[in-house]
């Protein structure tokens, strides 16, 4: 029996368009991370992790399974907190207020996680995680790593593996990242801030 199932996107394949291309989400999701998912559940089989959540699975295994299992929660946080292209998005409640505590202001908090995603070097992901008190945080995590690692809670964050963004952007990272808050769900980032 399958353990791990291919994530559902809460939106349409399309309706990140022109910030995300079908295309784009077609393979991302369709393809890297059903991979990821097939993987897991083939190197599950006979483990004595195999009965564990995600999470548990991301915090006490190594080597093939850990990349694996990283991979599908960073793609499940990913993919849900996103929807349909709106200028000005911005956080609302009490992220926002946290946001402009520990940050100065929501511009320099965006200004200061681009430049983590832009200088991150080969692939990775730049996550805003929460500290136990709180407190917000932006890590460069590499490969498949996830903030839960460092005993954080992770809220919002941004794929700068090549397969994210190339056929959309080619090598323009910089302004794949610069699009991406046109399309951020505060809402989802707000829930997980409150959890
Ligand atoms: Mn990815």
């Amino acid at each position: 029996m399958e353990k791990f199932r291919l994530m559902a996107l809460p939106y349409a394949d399309d309706a990140l368009e022109p910030v995300i291309s079908k295309e784009t989400i077609g393979f991302h999701h369709g393809k890297h991370l059903l991979a990821y998912v097939n993987n897991l559940n083939g190197l599950l089989e006979g483990s004595p992790l195999e009965a564990l959540p995600l999470q548990e699975i991301v915090l006490k295994s190594e080597g093939g399974m850990l990349n694996n299992a990283g991979q599908i929660l960073n793609h499940e946080l990913y993919f849900q907190q996103f929807a349909a292209p709106q200028e000005n998005r911005r956080p609302v409640g009490r992220i926002a207020e946290a946001i402009a505590r520990d940050f100065g202001s929501f511009e320099t908090f965006k200004e200061e996680f681009q430049k983590k995603g832009a200088t991150l070097f080969g692939s990775g992901w730049v996550w805003l995680s929460a500290d136990k008190e709180g407190r917000l945080i932006i890590t460069q995590e590499t490969n498949a790593a996830n903030p839960i690692q460092r005993g954080l809670k992770p809220l919002l964050t941004f794929d700068v593996w090549e397969h994210a963004y190339y056929l959309d952007y080619q090598n323009r990272r910089p302004d794949h990242l610069a699009a991406l808050w046109q399309i951020v769900n505060w809402e989802v980032i707000e829930n997980r801030y409150n959890q």
